[in-house]
């Protein structure tokens, strides 16, 4: 089964949540050649959970095109830990301080694995592909169970050092409001997220529509037909995700936040008075002006995110102990392919333009990379890959 006539490198990438766990083999343009999904076993323990990932993991392998397969990216439920490997995700709790990385490197025969949290691989995908695609300076978040994000400046995703930089659901916008699950207060997600929206709506006396349970979908369906109390909670979130975004873009200056999430669906429910409390908390002006609009990709943005921040070498990964997370020129020629620039990911080795999937040195190389067979001299890891046309 050879889908789109892939013929070049592909990334194995997984999608890993609470609810679900995704798979697929993903090439250079971000289509999905061959899937595979599993149900996070509930309340599993860490051994049972593992079990899903390498079934998921095997039947990817089990596909033709696996051959092609270069890498392996995760995008997982946070927190993270992308310098050791490891993952703590609240709503898997089976794993904490889960060595992730190399249990899924072992799985897929030894190929360099890079691990990102979920939002940073989000994020990743809407840069590439989505409503960020064009943006130099973006922040996308997810607003769902949880409120996650991430960061792209300078026109390069910025994990951060162990992959959970631009978590803004676990910033204080309420200096004395409600204690987190996180140990702080009044967090963007304490008031934002789905089921703090539901819970706020209750808790001011809305009752959900005949039939319906009491979710933020609920809510929503009350504030489109005037409910004053679900118009109010919606809004009380709005306010709080406007604080965030408005913090934001004060501190590194972006010009578009993209929501996405299950709470987004709710339209201009949310987006109006959004953007109304936006334009007074973002006053100064450099701040002012953010483009707020909906995510682009659906639910296959993690599993394309996370081929993203694989390919483009620049999450944490096994590797990332040697590089910190950086991409950085280690400044030799590789032995085997005699070409003079190469970069180090500390994972992937590319030879020429430091990325894979995405940027002008991708459309030169177009889903051609190919494995030179050396090590580098400079950094000493032992794959390097060259782009075949360069
Ligand atoms: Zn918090």
């Amino acid at each position: 089964m050879h889908l789109h006539g892939v013929t070049g490198p592909l990334v194995a990438a997984l999608d890993i949540g609470g609810t679900k766990i995704a798979g697929a083999l993903v090439d250079t343009d971000g289509r999905l050649v061959t899937r595979s999904l599993r149900p996070t076993p509930p309340g599993g323990d860490g051994e049972t959970v593992m079990r899903a990932v390498a079934e998921v993991v095997g039947e990817l392998r089990a596909a033709p095109q696996w051959d092609a397969a270069v890498a392996v990216g995760i995008g997982s439920a946070g927190p993270v830990d992308a310098v050791h490997g490891t993952v703590s995700p609240v709503n898997v709790p089976g794993w904490r301080d889960f060595p992730l990385a190399p249990r899924v490197a072992g799985a897929a025969g030894g190929l360099p694995v890079v691990l990102a949290g979920d939002g940073v691989a989000m994020t990743a995908a809407e840069h590439w592909q989505g409503a960020a695609r064009g943006y130099d300076n973006a922040l996308c978040m997810v607003v769902s169970t949880g409120v996650g994000g991430g960061l792209v400046l300078g026109g390069t995703l910025l994990p951060g050092p162990t992959g959970n930089a631009g978590h803004i659901g676990h910033i204080s916008v309420d200096l004395d409001g409600d204690a987190c699950p996180c140990g702080s207060r009044g967090c963007v997600e304490r008031l934002a997220s789905g089921p703090n929206i539901a819970r706020r709506a209750v808790e001011s006396g809305w009752t959900p529509p005949a039939g319906a349970a009491p979710t933020a979908a609920a809510v929503a369906e009350s504030a489109r037909a005037g409910d004053p109390l679900a118009l109010a909670s919606f809004d009380r979130a709005a306010q709080a995700l406007a604080a965030g975004i408005a913090a934001t873009a004060t501190l590194v200056e972006i010009h578009v936040a993209v929501i996405g999430g299950g709470v987004a669906g709710a339209g201009p429910v949310l987006f109006d008075p959004l953007r109304e409390h936006l334009a007074r908390y973002a006053t100064l002006s450099f701040a002012a002006g953010v483009d707020v609009v909906p995510a682009k990709l659906g639910t296959d943005a993690g599993l394309v995110g996370a081929a993203a921040a694989a390919a483009q070498g620049l999450a944490s990964g096994a590797g990332a102990r040697r590089s910190r997370g950086a991409l950085q020129r280690c400044g030799t020629s590789c032995r085997g392919c005699r070409i003079s620039r190469t970069w180090c990911a500390g994972v992937l080795v590319v030879a020429g333009s430091g990325r894979t999937a995405s940027g002008a040195g991708a459309r030169r190389s177009r889903g051609a990379l190919q494995r030179c067979g050396t090590s580098c001299r400079g950094c000493r890891i032992s794959r390097t890959w060259r782009p075949r046309c360069w």
